[in-house]
């Protein structure tokens, strides 16, 4: 397993696919505007991955801090810098196998709210006003997230997944909220076990890729 860059280093640089402002369209937050940020690398292998670019780190740019968020802040309108609604979402690739404290405080500094999307594979750095939590059968997830995670986010690609997803709720903080997302390409065949499971599993919230409704990135 390959650390990308674990040591806090002063003018650290990571990998960024992409960059953008949206809606988040997943989750507890799903349908607030969003700067997301999206760090290249991962090892973790889905196979329904709809991110494959994002796996190899040095097939993306690297810039320094300074220089993603003075793009974050240049990419959204001014007057959202000046209101408490000001969210950067770190996703990948896997986020954490970069360190983030750096990036982090520094988004923090210029006022943002800092949510991550995490598998959990990797040490938890940074800080966080949300972690969304969604491990992957593909790779072990790390115990400590289970009392850090706000929120516990299973995609459901088969119907076994749902004893899958049980079996992580019960290791879960009290407050960590519950939820179950199609995979995709799987959402019609999938929506109406969910839509059933969620009635007889009311702990279980429904998530669904809302920005690929509407069509935004
Ligand atoms: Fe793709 Fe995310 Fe799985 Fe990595 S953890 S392979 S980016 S779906």
């Amino acid at each position: 397993m390959q650390i990308l860059d674990k040591e806090i280093i002063t003018n650290q640089k990571l990998p960024v696919m992409e960059d953008f402002y949206t809606l988040q369209g997943e989750g507890f937050h799903q349908g607030k505007a969003a700067y997301f940020i999206r760090l290249g690398g991962c090892d973790v292998g889905c196979v329904w991955c709809d991110v494959k670019e994002s796996w190899s780190a040095d097939a993306h740019p690297k810039f320094s801090i300074e220089e993603i968020v003075t793009r974050a802040n240049a990419n959204m309108p001014t007057f959202v810098g000046k209101t408490s609604h000001k969210l950067a979402v770190i996703t990948g690739g896997e986020p954490l196998m970069h360190e983030l404290t750096n990036l982090t405080q520094a988004l923090k500094n210029a006022n943002f709210q800092t949510n991550i999307e995490t598998s959990g594979t990797h040490p938890l750095s940074g800080v966080w006003d949300w972690i969304c939590f969604s491990p992957k059968k593909f790779k072990k997830p790390l115990p400590e997230f289970y009392t850090r995670a706000h929120e516990l986010k299973i995609i459901i690609y088969h119907k076994s997944d749902f004893e899958w997803a049980e079996g992580f709720a019960s290791l879960m903080n009290e407050n960590c909220l519950l939820y179950l997302q199609p995979e995709w390409s799987k959402a019609e065949e999938m929506l109406p076990l969910m839509i059933e499971y969620i009635k007889n599993n009311p702990k279980w919230r429904i998530s669904l890729q809302v920005h690929k409704f509407l069509q935004i990135p």
